[in-house]
């Protein structure tokens, strides 16, 4: 199997070689095809699977293809998780002059907002420092997080928790409707209450991957 096989772009698969990464790992070879087809996807998967490059890799393709608006927004619970993230896809995309903003706490909050104007491809976020901005900044900072076409959810457990969970609440109160985006799913455990943050039934013709 190969990342060609996969579907996945041929710049990209050229980025992913240069990065001597050749052979996609299991839940690379079960996400890709799902998230190209358009479905929604829960992974149960940990740091060290590759699941970043299971959910970069189909949603810079599809990017690629209609690199206009904010593409994904992906919401990790940590601040060392959301730089982690935020540089796997800068440097997958760094030949495409991809704009990937990582809005976390300890960083400026103006800084925050005159980067979110420009509408990057990506934004990179702990619910925390989001929700800061949704409630005390202007449409012209947050308003491309209305029109999204793809939602992670990294290590959805822990963004469940009691501390996130209200922030989280106020981030998926701006984005488009769970019809209207790709909600790709990642918890290293399935509960109903992380099923229940897809907030929607599946649509017609979506099978999961867990
Ligand atoms: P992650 O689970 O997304 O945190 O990825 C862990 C590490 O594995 C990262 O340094 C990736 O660059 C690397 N990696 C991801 N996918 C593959 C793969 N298919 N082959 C080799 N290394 C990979």
């Amino acid at each position: 199997m190969t990342f060609e096989n996969l579907g996945v772009s041929p710049w990209l698969c050229e980025a992913l070689h240069a990065m001597a990464i050749h052979k996609p790992s299991a839940i690379q070879q079960a996400c890709i095809p799902s998230v190209l087809k358009g479905h929604d996807v829960i992974g149960g998967a940990k740091t060290g699977s590759g699941k970043t490059i299971a959910f970069a890799a189909p949603m810079l393709t599809e990017w690629s293809r209609d690199p206009f608006g904010i593409c994904g927004l992906i919401l990790t619970p940590t601040r060392e998780l959301a730089i982690q993230i935020a540089e796997q896809f800068s440097a997958l995309g760094s030949g495409m002059n991809i704009r990937v903003s990582v809005i976390v706490g300890g960083v400026d909050m103006v800084k925050q907002c005159l980067e979110l104007q420009r509408r990057p491809h990506f934004v990179v976020a702990t619910p925390g420092r989001l929700a800061d901005h949704i409630m005390s900044s202007g449409e012209d900072t947050i308003g491309g997080l209305r029109r999204i076409k793809y939602l992670v959810l990294d290590e959805a457990d822990r963004l469940l928790s009691s501390s996130l969970s209200d922030d989280l609440a106020r981030c998926m109160a701006v984005l488009p409707d769970p019809i209207k985006r790709q909600t790709l799913l990642f918890t290293a455990t399935i509960t109903d209450a992380v099923r229940g943050l897809k907030e929607a039934p599946t649509k017609p013709g979506k099978l999961p991957v867990v």
